[in-house]
C-alpha cells in the first residue's frame, strides 16, 4: 500500500494548465516502482503541494489500483468504484494497494456503473458494515441489496445526497453502459471522481456548479470497444483538468489490462486509429461526430 498512497496537501497552484501537468505527472509518480508521497509534476511543485490549504482539514488518498480509490477526508472516508478480484480478460495490471479486508471502516461507496472492473459487487459482500451508505449509478441497486448491503441510493445526473460531513452530487456521464460521476464534498474539499467516463460537454457544466476543485480523478487509458471509444484519454483527461481547474489531478484507469487479444484487436483499436499518422484524418473525424452527436 506503501507505493501508491498519496498526502495530497491542495495548495495555490490550480491554474488550468497546472491541472493538466499534474495529471501528466502523477501519472509517473504513481507507478509502483516509483515511492510517491505528494503528488507533484516538478520539485517546485512538491513544495508548492505540501503547503496545507489554510482552511481545509488533511486529506488523503490511496489509489488500490484502476479506479478504486480510497478517500479520506481527515477520517472521513469514502471508497470510490470497487474492483478487488479478476477473472478471464479482466485483469488489473498492477498490484492492489490494499485488499479487501484490510479497507478501513468506510463512511460512504460510490460506484459509477455496473461494470465489473467498477462494481465487483460479488467481492464487496464480504465487506463486513453491510449499512454503510452505498450510492450507486443506474440500474446497480438490486444487486447491491442482493450482495447484502442495506443503505443503498441510486443518484441521477445532479441530483445530491448528504449526510454528516459528507456531501455527494452525481453528475453526467457517457460510457458503455449508462453510469454518472460523482462531486464528493466533505471537511472543506471538493473531489471530482470521474470513473470511466468519455469527456461530454455536460461535463463543461461542472464549475458553474462547482467553483473550486481541489481533486480530479480522472481516466486516462482511452479504451475504445470495436472501434469506438468508451473512455476518455489522456489529452481529454487534461483537458478536463483544465476546465475544472482541478489544483491537483490524478490519473486512474490505466494499467488495466484483458488479453493480448483483447487489448489489440478490440480494446485498444481506437487508441491505435486515433495515434495515427495524418492519412487516418478521416477515421478520426467520424468518430468525433458520433462522439459529438451522442451516437457512440
Ligand atoms: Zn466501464
Amino acid at each position: 500500500m506503501k507505493h501508491k498512497r498519496v498526502v495530497v496537501y491542495v495548495a495555490g497552484f490550480g491554474a488550468a494548465c497546472a491541472g493538466a501537468v499534474a495529471l501528466l505527472g502523477a501519472s509517473f509518480l504513481l507507478s509502483p516502482v516509483w515511492p510517491a508521497p505528494v503528488v507533484a509534476s516538478r520539485p517546485t511543485d512538491a513544495v508548492a503541494a505540501a503547503q496545507p490549504a489554510e482552511t481545509a482539514a488533511p486529506f488523503a488518498v490511496t489509489r488500490i489500483a484502476h479506479a478504486s480509490v480510497l478517500l479520506d477526508f481527515d477520517g472521513v472516508r469514502v471508497l470510490t468504484d470497487p474492483w478487488f478480484t479478476e477473472k478471464w480478460h479482466y485483469h488489473h495490471g498492477e498490484p492492489l494497494a490494499m485488499q479487501l479486508q484490510d479497507l478501513p471502516h468506510l463512511d460512504l461507496i460510490v460506484a459509477s456503473h455496473a461494470h465489473y472492473d467498477h462494481f465487483d459487487i460479488e467481492a464487496l459482500g464480504n465487506y463486513r458494515h453491510k449499512d454503510v451508505p452505498f450510492l450507486v449509478g443506474p440500474d446497480m441497486i438490486a444487486e447491491a441489496r442482493a450482495a447484502g448491503f442495506t443503505d443503498v441510493r441510486e443518484l441521477k445526473p445532479w441530483e445530491t445526497w448528504s449526510r454528516g460531513a459528507l456531501k455527494v452530487t452525481a453528475a453526467p456521464a457517457r460510457h458503455g453502459v449508462p453510469e454518472v460521476t460523482f462531486m464528493i464534498e466533505a471537511k472543506g474539499r471538493t473531489v471530482y471522481f470521474g470513473a470511466d467516463t468519455l469527456l461530454i460537454p455536460e461535463l463543461r457544466d461542472l464549475p458553474g456548479r462547482f467553483p473550486r476543485v481541489d481533486l480530479a480523478l480522472l481516466s486516462v487509458n482511452g479504451l475504445g470497444v470495436t472501434g469506438a471509444p468508451v473512455v476518455m484519454n489522456a489529452e481529454e483527461a487534461a483537458e478536463l483538468a483544465g476546465i475544472l481547474k482541478a489544483r491537483v489531478a490524478v490519473p486512474i484507469h490505466y494499467a488495466f489490462t484483458g488479453s493480448v487479444f483483447t487489448d489489440t484487436f478490440i480494446l485498444k483499436f481506437f487508441r491505435y486509429i486515433t495515434e495515427c499518422p495524418s492519412q487516418c484524418s478521416s477515421f478520426k473525424k467520424f468518430h468525433k461526430n458520433k462522439l459529438t452527436n451522442g451516437k457512440n
